[in-house]
């Protein structure tokens, strides 16, 4: 096993050497639960998932831990701005409490479609104060910490070494003078760890702690959660670009000084950006895509999932209809190829289509190269020297980490196609809703299913769905 990856802390691309043998210790920052997660958020969340199957088909055992910000994250990084989740629950009239599980939900389900493996360990902030409590306790009793204003601030003056994630200089240190508004700050990097006399005095979340009723900082989160699941010393912590000089550099601090242990985290590693036509795709900006919104189009999830591959995780991406729709074709075909190689068995493969995969392998070893890997999957399945079954086992291989359920297709003398599981779906209830007489349901079905680009045909061999 020889992974490459590139780590955040040093600027270099590292050899990966895991804490335990055979074991892989991932903590993920998870999403923060206040609306729908944009197709930007999930690309942050297909490279994790990229690095959890190359981990994982290189024969670690990974434990990979992802929270779910339900509570804590204001609007500004700088502790400024309003609670995320009460703010929408103001604007929408809801409870934080439905608003976090409606968008929870509404993540999952985009996960699902996504193929993203599930993390084994999956962990809300708010079932965590406890932990969060016991944290800040012993930041408390190693003195890094005080109040003002009736909140608990971290003092980064107590260690030496804030801000070497982000290689924050003296001079980034100062510019954050110039910006600070908040007056109960020693120094205007110091950050929140429990805020009790809130600016938002209709906070709903709120719990009993030493320092009186109130609620986390968002940054003590990941940390509790981390060291609660992982310990105080584990092998990788991924998150977006965005987390490296404010979230990233807090946790660090915070776990550094409680355990008095460094490194906390041996490998940090961030993917970039999603563009569109005016930058970072940003939830902020009200300008976003979402998964459904293109699935409504007609894009299977896995199209996007593809379209992520044809870019290195740490370059930035830009998203346009025109590039999706070179990702849907290129699937497409794809699967069209699988299908018919499902006519012959899988084969072991044999010298050429060894030197392939080892090839693929390679690539996802070397730092996540995934356009390589795909270029190196096209060349296979173009190279006539390689059989059809020997083509076939290679790329169900290859699958384990690209993801794109080429497993679940069916060969084409069995009626093979690349119709989405929702679609599927509808089209099956269209049938029972027949069965029951209900004409109206099974015509709205009919409809809908236009809508998403299919039509539905019955032959007396039964439903049969096409692309408009
Ligand atoms: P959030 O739910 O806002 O906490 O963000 C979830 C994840 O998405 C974080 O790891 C962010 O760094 C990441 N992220 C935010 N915007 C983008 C973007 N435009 N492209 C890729 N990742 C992003
Ligand atoms: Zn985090």
């Amino acid at each position: 096993m020889s992974i490459k990856l590139y780590n955040t802390m040093s600027r270099t691309q590292e050899e990966f050497k895991s804490i335990e043998d055979g074991k892989v210790s991932m903590y993920c920052c998870g999403p923060t639960v206040y609306n729908y997660a944009h197709i930007g958020n999930l690309r942050t969340y297909i490279f994790e998932d990229l690095l959890h199957r190359t981990l994982e088909h290189a024969g670690y055992k990974v434990d990979h831990v992802m929270n779910i910000t339900d509570v804590g994250h204001l609007t500004g990084d700088g502790d400024d701005g309003e609670d995320k989740i009460s703010k929408r629950a103001k604007e929408t009239g809801k409870s934080v409490w439905d608003i976090a599980r409606f968008y929870t939900d509404a993540f999952f389900r985009d996960e699902e479609h996504l193929n993203i493996t599930r993390p084994g360990t999956v962990c809300k902030a708010t079932d965590h104060i406890q932990d969060m409590i016991e944290l800040i306790k012993k930041l408390e009793a190693n003195g890094h910490t005080y109040v003002s204003g009736g909140n608990v601030y971290f003092s980064i003056d107590t260690i030496d070494d804030y801000g070497k994630l982000a290689r924050l200089s003296l001079d980034d240190l100062k510019e954050g003078a110039r910006i600070e508004v908040d007056s109960n700050k020693r120094n205007p990097k110091d950050f929140v760890l429990w805020f009790t006399n809130s600016k938002f005095k209709d906070q709903a979340m709120v719990w009993p702690s030493p320092w009186g009723v109130g609620y986390p900082g968002w940054h003590i989160e990941c940390s509790a959660m981390s060291s609660r699941y992982l310990g105080d010393h584990f092998d990788i912590h991924c998150g977006g670009i965005d987390a490296i000089p404010v979230h990233h550099t807090n946790e660090i601090a915070q776990s550094e000084a409680a355990s008095g242990k460094k490194p906390w985290v041996n490998y940090w590693c961030h993917g970039e950006f999603l563009l569109n036509d005016k930058g970072k795709m940003s939830k902020s900006t009200g300008e976003f895509l979402t998964l459904s919104v293109l699935e409504g189009k007609g894009y299977n999830a896995l199209d996007y999932r593809y379209f992520c591959l044809s870019g290195h995780y740490r370059s930035q991406l830009k998203f346009s209809f025109e590039a999706l729709d070179h990702a849907k074709s290129a699937r497409e075909s794809l699967v069209k190829r699988v299908a018919e190689l499902k006519k012959s068995e899988a084969a072991a493969p044999g010298e050429k289509a060894s030197s392939y995969r080892d090839q693929f392998f390679a690539a996802m070893e070397n730092d996540l190269m995934a356009p390589q890997a795909l270029a190196v999957l096209w060349s296979m399945l173009k190279d006539k020297e390689v059989s059809d079954g020997e083509k076939l086992s290679v790329l169900l291989e290859m699958d384990e980490i690209l993801g794109l359920r080429l497993d679940e297709v069916k060969a084409a003398d069995e009626g093979g196609s690349d119709i989405p599981d929702e679609i599927r779906a509808l089209a099956e209830e269209r049938t029972a809703a027949k069965k029951a007489k209900d004409f109206a349901r099974a015509d709205a079905i009919r409809a809908e299913l236009k809508d998403k680009g299919y039509l539905i045909k019955d032959t007396p061999q039964g439903p049969v769905l096409e692309r408009v």
